[in-house]
């Protein structure tokens, strides 16, 4: 990383968000300024207090600085078909059954395009590190579109290597076209790992292994997933216990609610993080918070469900502090 130097003075209010006892949120400092070398942040004060000079200087008189925000959740080529018609006012596996012919289109162009428009939108709202969960990869698509998108934008960016194994033949919901063979997949997960993940503090780009769900990878993928992330120290992500129609079907093809399951599965720690998590039983909670489980809680897509499939005031209160807690907890 280039050791260029920056220095961000007379903020009208910087905020560190460092909890500190005396101060809760952490310090708000009037007349703020930041210096930075080589993109790390060597010193936050007063604007008097710190360096005068760097190679790049930028006066922040009527702004506020705050730290870059985390995108915990995204599937960014999903910006190509987010206005399709026939998908809105549709519950999760009716709008997935519409987009999925059309996704069966997509190829390595889409992937980098839709990445770098959802990035640069991210960027210009405060978020510089985000996640992206990437669970198809149909005509030629690969994970490196999304790093290349990544790194043209300038994000940090944890690229999520996601899969679908079951498909419409094998009484899973996606077309059989969009998914792959279970050791294909395996074998990719291990070779972007060994290629793109970089472990060290500060790195700008980072793998992590997400079957898209447990409705759409049989049981041993959960597991081996599992077992391959936690031998290369990669973190772990999936979508679950989503809405109704997901406990449903857990309790139906698993006998088992979505956090039996992914105990069972060896998907609960520190290093996994599943998304939404909104029809989570007190069980379910209990097992997360004991676990350090964390959760991107999504709010914005359950708010586009139709009014009778959405979820109770008292989920949503309680699902949006777990959120929050995964969240931070990344
Ligand atoms: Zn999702």
């Amino acid at each position: 990383m280039a050791q260029e130097t920056l220095l961000i003075k007379h903020a009208d209010l910087l905020c560190t968000m460092e909890a500190r006892p005396d101060a809760p949120y952490g310090e708000e400092i009037t007349d703020g300024a930041l210096f930075a070398r080589g993109g790390v942040i060597e010193a936050v004060g007063k604007t008097a207090d710190l360096p005068q000079t760097a190679d790049r200087v930028i006066d922040m008189r009527g702004h506020v600085v705050i730290p870059g925000m985390v995108n915990t959740h995204h599937h960014m080529f999903q910006n190509l078909t987010r206005a399709v018609p026939a998908a809105q006012n549709a519950p999760l596996f009716g709008w997935l059954q519409t987009l999925y012919p059309i996704w069966c289109n997509i190829g390595p162009d889409h992937i980098y395009w839709s990445g770098a428009l959802a990035m640069a939108e991210l960027a210009m709202t405060g978020c510089t590190t985000s996640s992206d969960h990437l669970y198809l990869y149909p005509n030629g698509a690969r994970l490196e579109d999304s790093f290349a998108a990544a790194e043209d934008i300038g994000l940090r960016f944890h690229g999520t290597r996601g899969s679908m194994s079951i498909g419409e033949s094998k009484g899973g919901l996606p077309p059989d076209r969009l998914t792959e063979a279970e050791p294909a997949i395996l074998a990719d997960c291990q070779r972007l790992i060994e290629t793109h993940h970089d472990a060290n503090r500060y790195a700008m780009r980072r793998v992590a292994l997400a079957p898209c769900s447990p409705f759409s990878v049989s049981m041993d993928l959960m597991r081996e997933t599992a077992q391959m992330a936690r031998s290369y120290g990669v973190g772990m992500h999936t979508h679950l216990a989503e809405n109704v129609e997901d406990i449903d079907y857990s309790l139906a093809t698993f006998g088992m609610r979505p956090g039996e399951y992914i105990e069972a599965v060896g998907w609960t720690g520190h290093d996994v993080w599943h998304a939404h998590c909104v029809q989570l039983n007190e069980g379910e909670i209990n097992l997360f918070a004991r676990t350090g489980t964390g959760i991107a809680h999504c709010p914005c897509s359950n708010m586009r469900w139709p009014v009778a499939l959405r979820p109770s005031a008292n989920v949503w209160m309680r699902g949006l502090k777990w959120g929050l807690g995964g969240w931070l907890g990344l």
